[in-house]
């Protein structure tokens, strides 16, 4: 099988270091890839730091996968050695039920293969990541980068551009449409650029004064301090949606409130319980609607490069060098980062196993 070199995690406690594993030999539906650059996402440090107690150690994180094809299966029919190809969350899934059938592969009712900490659905090992040289993928999960993308910044598409696409698409937001996104992160500066294209009018919500001037450097057309009850309560009833990217628990009431009769709040950042409670008032009086998405389908996936690529959209990133991974999850922590970093992967060349 061939030799694969990356970066681990080999316990919760112990920082990530250099790796050297194996991928598997092409299928005949396979295709390897040399991996270029790799995004850095904070689903990486929950795994690594085994935030949600489902790792499997050692784990090798990242699904933000930018590469090169190198070799393809004999049944390939989409993919040459040469191309430029990208790989996101998912590395597989049942193929045979709705969601699949529909190309939503993320809900399938098996349960998605994940790019790392995943149970390979043919041998049963599990699936390791980004972090590394090479990576070996099913077709179908591996989606063409367009002409015209920078290949780097591309690769938070794979997760945070296609978090915050999906929803967009999927409820419809047209021009005209006034659009508030919650949280300035990687995820919300990706939202304020998709609902900008898409014709909306858009708001950041963010707690915090200092980001007035990069908010607007992002496009928004309007900032709101949500910490500032007097700004939150001259916003009631003012959106058609909001997207919310907040990962931790925060009150959605003060949100509610300001959609319109029939808005939607969709959720994209947030697993745990919401806490304080949610006041059903909020959403029965007014006919709103709380939803959430989770990450995009294959032919959706394909649909943000395109689309990014023709509107000139790219994710603001950080090179990073990989013996710097570490330090970067310390600065991600503490929200230090505009707005992802991304592994150049060259760099793990002159790191030892
Ligand atoms: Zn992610
Ligand atoms: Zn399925």
């Amino acid at each position: 099988m061939p030799k694969a070199h990356g970066y681990a995690a080999q316990s919760a406690e112990s920082p990530l270091a250099p790796f050297s594993f194996e991928r598997r030999d092409p299928r005949p539906d396979d295709v390897a890839i040399e991996i270029l650059y790799c995004g850095v996402c904070h689903t990486d440090i929950h795994f690594a730091q085994n935030d949600w107690g489902a790792t499997v150690f050692p784990v090798v994180p990242g699904h933000e996968i930018i590469g090169r094809v190198t070799a393809t299966g004999s049944d390939v029919t989409g993919f040459k050695a040469g191309d430029l190809v990208g790989v996101g969350c998912m590395v597989d899934s049942c193929r045979h039920c709705q969601p699949c059938e529909d190309g939503l592969e993320q809900y399938c009712l098996e349960g998605m293969t994940a790019t790392y900490n995943g149970q390979d659905r043919h041998d049963g090992s599990v699936t390791y990541g980004g972090y590394s040289d090479s990576v070996v993928v099913s077709e179908h999960f591996v989606v063409r980068v367009p002409e015209g993308l920078d290949p780097a910044a591309a690769a938070p598409l794979l997760c945070a551009g296609i978090t915050t696409y999906s929803p967009l698409r999927h409820y419809g937001v047209k021009p005209g449409d006034k659009v508030g996104v919650i949280g300035m992160g990687g995820l919300g500066h990706m939202g304020v650029k998709f609902a900008k294209a898409l014709g909306a009018e858009v708001t950041i919500f963010t707690r915090s004064e200092s980001k007035i001037g990069e908010a607007r450097k992002q496009g928004a057309d309007h900032v709101v301090i949500s910490t500032d009850a007097d700004q939150m309560k001259a916003a009631a009833e003012t959106f058609d949606f909001l997207l919310d990217t907040v990962p931790v628990p925060h009150d959605l009431n003060p949100y509610l409130a300001t959609l319109k009769y029939d808005g939607t709040h969709i959720l994209v950042g947030l697993l745990d319980p919401v806490e304080p409670a949610l006041m059903a008032a909020n959403l029965v009086t007014k006919r709103r609607v709380l939803a959430g998405s989770l990450i995009g389908g294959m032919p959706e996936t394909q649909e943000v490069l395109d689309f990014c690529a023709e509107h000139g959209i790219s994710c603001d990133i950080e090179m990073l060098d990989i013996h710097n991974i570490n330090e970067a999850y310390e600065r991600m922590k503490k929200g230090d980062v505009k707005y992802r970093f991304v592994i150049d992967m060259a760099t793990l060349k002159d790191t030892a196993a």
